[in-house]
């Protein structure tokens, strides 16, 4: 698949799992977009080119990547205002509990909004943390929630969703997954294991592009009772009947909230065209067998980087993580030689593996030259110890 996917020459990108790559086709399909439909079509294109059905389509693409059922899933916002909208649906449905359980391997932004809904709401809820090794076993039946994101950004730890979402359900509590570094990369049975809700942002594993809207899932049974703590119009049973107040849609529309971004809509859904051509298990393997090659390859070279990702294939997303302290500079050093990673704070180097389009030859490439840069200390120069905006 790797000529499905526009890379610059002598890049080998380890960093698809933080934004995805270009796919072939985006660039024409968007260029025809601007011109065809909201060039020569105006707002006509909210219904000759189907601008406002594209968050149900897109997400029945979504949907079947990460094995819900059609109808279940939409689009749009990004990922934290959607953990947003399913966590506060999630409380609403168990009025007399008041805690939100998460874990210290997710992603600030999901505790970011826990804690900001917290205060707003002015009740006495309260965001527990705990290990990620104990969430299955911390479901008290004062939990009303549990929020968990599947693979932890740092480490690519992967959580066991089955039996956590068990775990949930045993206590009575509403299970809410964030697929952020899932979807795309692990095959998943969403229908099978029975949450409640699952989130999931698409410039990751699902090459979207940079903002490409989020996806929202909630389990069929439980739409028609959810209350959206953001009204949009969008999410109106008739938006185009104005009525004065809000009755929501009777379907996962109701999660929809304003105005879809369509020329990121429109990337995302060329994008996905990739994904028709995908098995997910075939993808899985290969994810195993790229990870298992780079870790044996980093531990017999460079002797200074120490593993913080499981050893274990299948207890890791497709990403691999490596402490070391001068962690920044190296990373910024391998970057300057067209091998891309990413830092996460305080010292982990972090390579995603993304099958379609990195093969071994890649991953042997890039420990030939991260082997180097240790070797000879090339990331100790006062450019690479220089922090960006974005690590
Ligand atoms: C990437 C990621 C986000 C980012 O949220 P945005 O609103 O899309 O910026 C949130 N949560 C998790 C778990 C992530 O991995």
């Amino acid at each position: 698949m790797k000529d499905r996917f526009s890379l610059p020459e002598g890049m080998i990108y380890l960093d698809g799992n933080s934004l995805g790559p270009l796919p072939v086709g985006v660039t024409e399909r968007i260029g025809s977009m601007l011109q065809n439909e909201w060039g020569a079509h105006l707002i006509k294109g909210w219904n000759l080119d189907n601008w406002m059905g594209q968050p149900a389509s897109v997400g029945n693409t979504i949907a079947r990547l990460i094995g819900a059922g059609q109808g279940t899933v939409t689009m749009g916002d990004t990922l934290s205002v959607k953990v947003y909208q399913a966590l506060s649906a999630a409380l609403k449905m168990r009025p007399d509990r008041r805690v939100i359980l998460s874990d210290s391997g997710n992603f600030p932004s999901d505790l970011y909004m826990a804690e900001g809904l917290i205060r707003q709401l002015d009740r006495d809820y309260e965001l527990r943390i705990v290990a990620p090794e104990e969430v299955a076993t911390s479901m008290e039946d004062d939990v009303a929630v549990a929020m968990i994101t599947q693979v932890d950004y740092r480490t690519g730890r992967l959580h066991d969703m089955e039996g956590i979402t068990k775990a949930a359900h045993d206590a009575g509590a509403v299970m809410l997954w964030d697929l952020a570094h899932t979807a795309g990369a692990v095959p998943m049975d969403l229908t099978g294991c029975g949450a409640e809700f699952a989130v999931g942002c698409t410039y990751k594993y699902l090459n979207g592009g940079p903002g490409a809207p989020a996806f929202i899932y909630a389990r069929p049974d439980i739409v028609e009772g959810i209350e959206p703590a953001l009204a949009g119009w969008l999410g109106h049973d008739a938006p185009f009947a104005f009525e004065q107040n809000y009755r929501p849609a009777g379907d996962i529309e109701r999660m929809r909230v304003g105005t879809p971004p369509v020329i990121q809509m429109t990337a995302l859904e060329e994008a996905l065209k990739v994904w028709e051509e995908v098995d997910m298990a075939d993808l899985r393997t290969a994810s195993i067998r790229l990870c298992d090659l780079f870790i044996a390859e980093v531990e017999a070279r460079c002797p200074a980087l120490t593993l913080a990702s499981p050893r274990n294939g299948a207890e890791r997303g497709s990403q691999v993580s490596f402490a070391f302290e001068h962690g920044y500079a190296a990373m910024q050093a391998l970057i300057a030689r067209d091998v891309i990673g990413d830092f996460r704070a305080p010292n982990i180097m972090r390579f995603g593996f993304t099958p379609l389009y990195i093969d071994e030859d890649d991953v042997r490439g890039a420990v030939d030259i991260l082997a180097d840069i240790l070797d000879n200390r090339l990331w100790d120069r006062p450019e690479y110890h220089q922090k960006s905006r974005v690590t």
